[in-house]
């Protein structure tokens, strides 16, 4: 049996809209955009969304919009996509790598030792679509508000560092009873292929700015920032008539286009309705299965508190070696398996490495690191898969230990 890591889900829908979009005769933003961008909306609640053209073009522009630029410090996870880091890099800013706790995400006591009169922004991740402890986070924000200094209007307006959580992998998921797109200042998912929702390339900006803000001025402004910070996009200019614009700001050029937006249109009713539901059966099922295991250790799942968007399944097996896991990883493939490892550590990556971070410094991100497998999880997947997936992965870890 052969069984892919994470194929995306195109059904009839997807093709529909697409073909809509390709004989509509717009292809880039238009209305397909201010339809997704209303979707994202409905479904997390979140005020004001705008898409781009991935998270990390996301990220980046979130960050730039708060002036946070070069000689700042920004507080993220040593345990994610690089993209993380990436982003804040790209604006200029140093990223401060803390160490996690045992269940993926940043661990709060390291952001409070994190925290100088430096830091601009911290961008907690949630990991494999768990949502980070952002009641703590938000509380330690307020009680460093003393340290904070404001260099720009948006920094003075807001008064304090900026929560700017990197949802990759959690639209959908929830904590205390909030859908992620509202647990923070900015959040920004993203649809890249293997995400839980995809438009193949993409990401997507919720503003839940606190007042003064009025975030639909910031969204204007945002998207005007998008698209080369020129006042009129394509669409609105191909009108007959209205042909002139003006260049009002140095903006990026990342645009998410019509053609891919149709994707997420016909992929977020779908996710909301069918596949999320899909994805959380089969994290259960894994669950059930693993916890007989005595050498298994199951992923977060659902608490008091919170319930994943199960975008990943992270198996950890107990008291390996990192060398150990690969082997298990080697035999698992031998079966016709596709796992994969979420996620090398930054310090491990040379980028960072040769920037000075060190593995040594994270502890936790390398223990969770070094025995971690995950596993196919995606609605597509039958009974028999699933089960063969399951004992394939107890044959090869039986096999090595
Ligand atoms: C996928 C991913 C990103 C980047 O998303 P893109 O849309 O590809 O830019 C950022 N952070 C995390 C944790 C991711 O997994």
């Amino acid at each position: 049996m052969k069984i892919p890591f994470s194929p995306p889900y195109i059904d009839q829908n997807v093709l529909s809209e697409v073909e809509d979009s390709l004989k509509s005769g717009w292809i880039t933003t238009g209305p397909k955009v201010k339809k997704l961008e209303a979707l994202v909306s409905h479904y997390t609640k979140a005020p004001e969304v705008l898409c781009v053209n991935s998270a990390t073009s996301g990220l980046m522009l979130a960050l730039s919009w708060f002036g946070v630029k070069k000689g700042d410090e920004v507080i993220i996870p040593a345990y994610t996509y690089a993209a993380t880091a990436l982003a804040v890099m790209h604006v200029g800013a140093t990223p401060v790598m803390v160490d996690i706790e045992n269940d993926f995400n940043i661990s709060i006591p390291a952001i409070r030792n994190a925290i100088t009169a430096k830091t601009k922004a911290i961008i907690p991740v949630d990991i494999a679509g768990w949502p980070c402890n952002y009641e703590a986070i938000n509380q330690l924000i307020q009680q460093k508000r003393e340290l904070f200094i404001p260099e720009t209007e948006n920094q003075k307006k807001l008064g304090r560092i900026l929560c700017l959580s990197d949802a990759a992998h959690s639209i959908g998921a929830q904590y205390k009873n909030n859908s992620t797109g509202i647990l923070t200042d900015i959040t920004v998912f993203s649809f890249h292929a293997v995400k839980n929702v995809t438009t193949a390339e993409g990401g997507a900006i919720c503003l839940n700015l606190p007042d003064p803000f009025n975030n639909e001025i910031e969204y204007n402004f945002l998207r005007c920032n998008s698209l080369n910070g020129q006042t009129k996009d394509a669409f609105t200019k191909s009108k007959a008539g209205s042909w002139r614009y003006d260049i009002i700001y140095q903006g990026f050029k990342i645009n998410m286009p019509d053609v891919l937006a149709a994707i997420g249109v016909a992929q977020m009713p779908t996710y909301f309705k069918t596949v999320l539901d899909a994805r959380k059966q089969i994290h259960r099922d894994y669950n059930a299965y693993f916890s007989e295991k005595e050498w298994a250790i199951s992923p977060p799942f659902q608490n008091d508190l919170a319930k994943s968007s199960c975008h990943l399944y992270a198996l950890r097996i107990r008291e390996i070696t990192e060398d150990q896991r690969d082997a298990i990883i080697e035999l698992i493939a031998d079966y016709g398996v596709a796992v994969n490892v979420h996620f090398q550590p930054l310090p491990l990556l040379s980028l960072f490495k040769e920037n000075g971070y060190k593995i040594e410094d994270y502890p936790n991100a390398y223990s969770n690191y070094a025995c971690e497998i995950s596993l196919p999880i995606y609605p597509q997947l039958t009974k028999e898969q699933l089960q063969y997936i399951m004992k394939t992965v107890t044959k090869a870890v039986e096999t090595i230990l």
